[in-house]
């Protein structure tokens, strides 16, 4: 057997939770579970072969993307998904002395990419209530730092991120790339993207895995400032994103209205979903996302189990004790999981009697 650098040994394999053939309702990775605008598909139809014969151009694009971000095209990098993002800064930033600090808990991949490069990884809590803690983030920068990465709003927890906490990181720790990472940016509305530019060590990540309904096409985006994004351009690939997603761009962008609609259902269906939770007696936290995080306590695996055996994926939290991530699907889909749930709530009443 080869040997592979040591970091790399030391590393377990992540398994996406890609599940079996008896799941028919997927509602554990986030995924828009509507689809993606018509207009996409219908764009991915008029597609010649002559087009798929050709390498992907990735700068037209990239004009595109940054038009309709306010940024300038030498500040973006069109790439495979949001993750690609992470792991290029990861890439480019981190040396096997250096420190990433990561707010837990949080998305895996943050950890799988910063570990792949032999960079100690600096855990930092959220406070008691999941919600971000600036100052438990400032009291863990040390000279070694040279990641921070910021979800906002944050995956699981769904919770938003203040634009103040932010500046302060980003002002503390001016020789560390702080990663904003906006993949529910368009759930909640608010972005730094204004600042892109102006403070050199702020990037961001977005994604068309979630409100597009894209996640399957793997588009996304890191933006950044222009002496930083020279560098980390150094090592992509010239033909990372495909020519599917390059071509079908300039549709997701237009179809505002898909997008508008898919976020107000999300909007919507995740209230009505937090008044059964609430009925239920069940504690969640306010989501600004297409997912919610909620506290089944000591039903949790016996929800998981019911739900696998009726076919529905629900996302198993253990980095938050009795939690269980819920993505938002439409509204039948949430009423045929909150069926099942209720069922379980009344063969085991005892969770109906937790504080909220
Ligand atoms: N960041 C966060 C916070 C996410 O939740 C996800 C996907 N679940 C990603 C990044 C990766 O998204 P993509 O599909 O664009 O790689």
């Amino acid at each position: 057997m080869l040997k592979a650098r040591q970091c790399v040994r030391e590393m377990r394999v992540y398994h996406s939770p890609l599940c079996g053939p008896e799941i028919d309702l997927r509602l554990d990775l986030n995924e828009s579970t509507t689809g993606c605008s018509p207009r996409v598909l219908a764009k991915i139809r008029s597609l010649d072969a002559k087009l798929l014969a050709l390498y992907p151009d990735r700068e037209s694009g990239e004009k595109l993307l940054s038009d309709f971000l306010g940024v300038k095209a030498e500040e973006l990098l069109l790439t495979n998904g949001a993750d690609e993002g992470i792991d290029l800064l990861c890439r480019a930033y981190l040396d096997s002395e250096d420190e990433l600090i990561i707010i837990v808990p949080a998305f895996a991949m943050y950890e799988v990419f910063a570990q792949s490069t032999g960079a100690r990884i600096v855990r930092v809590s959220t406070a008691a209530d999941l919600s971000f803690s600036v100052e438990k983030v400032l009291q863990a920068i040390t000279p070694r730092t040279r990641m921070i990465v910021i979800t906002n709003p944050n995956n699981p927890t769904g919770l938003a991120v203040d634009r103040a906490d932010i500046l302060r990181v980003l002002q503390a720790a001016p020789s560390a790339a702080v990663l904003l990472d906006e993949a529910y940016f368009d759930f909640y509305g608010q972005t730094m993207m204004d600042q892109i530019g102006k403070i050199p060590n702020l990037f961001i990540a977005r994604t068309f895995s979630k409100a597009y309904g894209l996640a399957g096409m793997r588009l996304g985006a890191l933006v950044g400032a222009v002496e930083q994004m020279s560098v980390v351009r150094r090592i992509i690939a010239p033909f990372n994103v495909n020519a599917f997603a390059i071509e079908c761009l300039k549709e997701a962008l237009d179809d505002r209205q898909f997008v508008a609609n898919y976020v107000e259902q999300v909007r919507s269906t995740r209230e009505s979903l937090g008044q059964q939770l609430d009925a239920m007696g069940l504690k969640y936290w306010p989501s600004f996302t297409n997912f919610l995080l909620v506290n089944f306590r000591e039903l949790r695996q016996s929800v998981l189990d019911t739900m696998t055996a009726r076919g529905i994926a629900l996302r198993d939290r253990p980095d938050c004790p009795g939690c269980i991530r819920i993505s938002i699907g439409t509204p039948p889909e949430i009423e045929r999981m909150v069926s099942v749930l209720k069922e379980i709530m009344v063969e085991k009443p005892v969770v109906q009697q937790v504080a909220k």
